[in-house]
């Protein structure tokens, strides 16, 4: 594997736009125990366009970046709902390799900083 997410403090989790299924709008209903509309209405916010029609996951403020969703942990920087994660966050990135791992470990190795971070 190309990336190690536990060297990351979740920049794919602060994407503006992550959009989910009725599928994964239902998990996360069973995971916390609340009705689908519930889930629907708390986690989640409809997102409509002359191109688009979708469920987007909700963002909070953050200090790393500008905001990100509201399941990642501010401090361990890690998804609380893991087991319950929609099926995008499963999937990305969709390879062996990460983009924005490639830029975090060439930009920590330039700064000799195993911990930095860029500025979003
Ligand atoms: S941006 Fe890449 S390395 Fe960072 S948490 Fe997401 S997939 Fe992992
Ligand atoms: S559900 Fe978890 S993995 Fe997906 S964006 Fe939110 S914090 Fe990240």
């Amino acid at each position: 594997m190309g990336f190690d997410c536990s060297k990351c403090p979740g920049y794919c989790c602060s994407h503006g736009r992550i959009a989910v299924s009725e599928h994964d709008i239902a998990r996360l209903a069973g995971h916390f125990g609340v009705s689908v509309r519930t889930a629907r209405r708390r986690f989640t916010y409809a997102y409509k366009t002359r191109e688009a029609d979708e469920q987007i996951l909700r963002h909070r403020r953050d200090d790393v970046y500008k905001s990100v969703c509201r399941f990642l942990d501010p401090k361990t920087r890690r998804c609380t709902v893991y087991e319950a994660r929609p099926n995008v966050c499963r999937k990305y990135p969709y390879g062996n390799r990460c983009g924005y791992y490639d830029f975090l470990k060439f930009e920590r190795e330039f700064h000799d900083e195993p911990d930095f971070v860029p500025s979003a």
